[in-house]
């Protein structure tokens, strides 16, 4: 058997981690340039949205007096919109641009960060309601001087180079979270190897290429905060663009030679007596080697294992029949007559995109999901808005805040069950009922009053009980003449087609299972045995995986999970944000281990217990334990074990500096 120990390249040990700069540095004149011309400046300043704009203003000049005029005409979250009276949106365009002229011409310094109230209030105003205190250091954080990552890790004494080589950490999985851990990696210096099971990087991005493959959070929320693109196409970017954003990183930071693809992690066993891991990896051509490696991050994605329906008679279609996210390029769709089994994220993309060109489409609905619209979803983003992003000083990181507002936390207040509320079950606080009337509106507004599909497709259930969805045309698709929509129970699939409870038997071509993820099996199939032989899965049992800070497990040293457990977010989001606050914790914990030249870091399992404990009470008063409410979030027994219950700020607080009192450093 070939044993070798895990390596990878250190090549600035102990440097301070500069910022990757944007992905694309080809977008307009720069503003010193433009400053010459301030007639074209002026003109660029209209392509860009008045809000930011106006926090961009303020930040220079102070004058929150203006911040004053503006807030009434900026609303909150749920249908983000700035209606500012045109006269003050020229206002705001036309003292920018005198100020940006300043600043280009050496008149005016770059603003200092702002803090405290003054702060506060300019994010109450970005996001068009009242953002509390504990906001302010995060975005002081986001607001550092371009060129400055202050999410990097930096040694607190310059570290030794052969105590770096040997500490090798083996990274499983190359996705969005693996290719963060190896950047972070690479710039502390120390030597990583990537085992990545594909043949390409991306992970979910590589591997899912259905019809109408998406994000539903906006891109310029949905990418690394230390590697800003200014020039995606949509705000709302497809598969291939999102693809290429993470091949493009693996580049931009130099970690393709460090990945090995087509290997596939069997096991890891940790080693008492060596204090390291043993990693058992498989080849595509199933040839078995063996690694060693001080440190494993685990960065397998969680969305991943596709599930196909538990429907009898499923293997006796003859027809093509495919899971979204084992997807055929072969397969052709056209003129056929096509079912679709789910109506989740992955059904309302790929079912109004081909719904066009199927001869019949029958869509097959369990359960009907909450549906908002978003004014970007298909909009193409304007040169102006890449040039005031790529160009105007804190720009990004202002828009970046309002998207971090009206997708994540600005809603995780209609998230928590109020005790005293009752409407029948329908929603669970006065926010959440009125973001279900909301939606119920645009439903009723989309079909038409009085349109059979009305009953079908308004959940009886409140909203963010499952994955809010975006509408792709989704009302639009079922108004089609070629498009049905069934809600009764199938009763089993046939060779020709699928046979309903009622006795209906409905032809069909093609089938496509949009039916999800096998997201309770964490880890699986890989074995994880920790300290004395313990076993991952059988200390979780079958569905009930847990983690400290979705990261740690006591027994297993040394080892940690990117959006483990009690990580995921079903309101919005960004996994990517919870992934790089991941990525921090676990640097900090490495650089404590290797500062203090110990060998082993281990959560103490009252530190585990307590979280965990702490996350079920938070979750029994979630939206997602809702009675009679089914979702992937929860296992059989009802625990949720896949989201965060807290805001997107509190997770950035709890993981932001490693605290070693709560581990055993050993
Ligand atoms: P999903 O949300 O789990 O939806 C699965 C769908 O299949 C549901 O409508 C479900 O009905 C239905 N279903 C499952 N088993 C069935 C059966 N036996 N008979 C009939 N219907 C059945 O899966 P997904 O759409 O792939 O999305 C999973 C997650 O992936 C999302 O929550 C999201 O986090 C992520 N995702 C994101 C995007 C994006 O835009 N960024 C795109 C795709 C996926 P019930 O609701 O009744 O269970």
């Amino acid at each position: 058997m070939n044993t070798h120990r895990a390596t990878g390249r250190a090549d600035h040990p102990g440097e301070v981690t500069p910022s990757a700069g944007p992905v694309s540095d080809n977008l307009g004149p720069d503003l010193a340039e433009l400053a010459h011309n301030p007639v074209q400046l002026r003109a660029a300043l209209d392509g860009a949205d008045a809000a930011t704009l106006l926090l961009v203003l303020v930040q220079f000049t102070g004058d929150h007096d203006l911040l004053d005029r503006a807030r009434p005409y900026i609303s909150g979250p749920l249908n983000y919109h700035e209606t500012m009276p045109d006269v003050l949106r020229s206002e705001i365009r036309d003292r920018l641009a005198t100020v940006l002229i300043d600043y280009a011409q050496g008149r005016r310094p770059l603003p200092p960060i702002p803090a405290g109230d003054a702060l506060r209030a300019m994010l109450s105003t970005a996001a068009g309601e009242d953002v509390a205190e504990d906001y302010t250091a995060m975005m002081r954080e986001d607001l550092e001087p371009a060129g400055v990552d202050p999410r990097g890790m930096v040694w607190r004494a310059a570290p030794d180079p052969a105590r770096l080589a040997q500490f090798p950490v083996a990274i499983i999985g190359g996705g969005m979270s693996g290719l963060c851990a190896a950047i972070r990696l690479k710039q502390a210096g120390l030597p990583f190897v990537i085992l990545e099971k594909n043949q390409a990087v991306g992970g979910s991005w590589y591997e899912n290429f259905y019809p109408g493959c998406g994000v539903d959070t906006p891109n310029h929320f949905y990418s690394y905060s230390f590697f800003l693109n200014h020039d995606w196409s949509h705000f709302f970017a497809k598969r291939d663009e999102l693809w290429a954003y993470f091949e493009q990183a693996a580049d931009r930071f130099g970690i393709r030679d460090h990945i090995r693809f087509g290997t596939e992690v069997v096991s890891a066993v940790w080693s008492d007596s060596d204090s390291d891991w043993l990693l058992t990896l498989a080849s595509a051509d199933g040839t078995h080697e063996q690694i060693r490696a001080k440190a494993v991050i685990s960065a397998v994605g969680v969305l991943n294992r596709p599930k196909l329906p538990d429907i009898p008679g499923r293997e006796s279609f003859a027809g093509p029949a495919l899971h979204t996210a084992a997807w055929n390029n072969d397969f052709d769709w056209r003129g056929k007559r096509v079912g679709l089994i789910g109506t989740g994220a992955s059904g309302q993309q790929v079912g109004p995109t081909i719904a066009p060109d199927v001869a019949q489409l029958t869509i097959f609905q369990r359960s009907p999901h909450w549906v908002v619209p978003n004014p970007n979803y298909f909009a193409e983003v304007s040169d102006g808005m890449k040039w005031a992003l790529a160009h105007i000083p804190y720009f990004a990181r202002w828009y970046r805040f309002q998207l971090f507002w009206a997708f994540a936390d600005g809603l995780h207040a209609t998230l928590k069950v109020d005790p005293a509320w009752d409407d029948g079950g329908l929603s669970i606080n006065a926010k959440n009922a009125r973001h279900r009337e909301f939606m119920v509106r645009y439903l009723r507004s989309k079909l038409g009053e009085g349109s059979p599909l009305i009953d079908k497709v308004t959940p009886g259930y409140p909203p963010y009980g499952k994955r809010i969805l975006i509408d792709n045309n989704w009302f639009e698709m079922l108004q089609r003449d070629n498009v049905d929509l069934e809600t009764g129970r199938i009763a089993r699939i046939v060779p020709d087609g699928i046979e309903m409870a009622d006795g209906q038997h409905i032809a069909l071509d093609a089938l496509i299972y949009a039916t999800g993820f096998q997201a309770s099996k964490v880890l699986a199939p890989m074995t994880i045995t920790g300290v004395g032989g313990k076993d991952l899965h059988a200390f979780w049992g079958p569905d009930d995986a847990a983690a400290y800070l979705g990261t740690m497990v006591p027994g297993f040293p040394n080892f940690f999970m990117l959006m483990g457990p009690n990580t995921g977010l079903a309101h919005g989001g960004n996994v990517i944000f919870i992934t790089e606050c991941q990525v921090r914790y676990i640097l900090g914990a490495l650089r404590q281990v290797i500062e203090q030249g110990a060998q082993s870091v281990d959560v103490k399992p009252a530190v585990f217990a307590d979280h965990i404990a702490e996350v079920d009470r938070l979750h029994a008063g979630m939206v997602w334990t809702h009675k009679g409410l089914t979702n992937w979030y929860r296992n059989d027994h009802g625990r949720v074990f896949a989201l965060l219950p807290y805001r997107l700020v509190e997770y950035w607080q709890m993981t932001r500096t490693f605290a070693p009192e709560d581990y055993t450093i050993t």
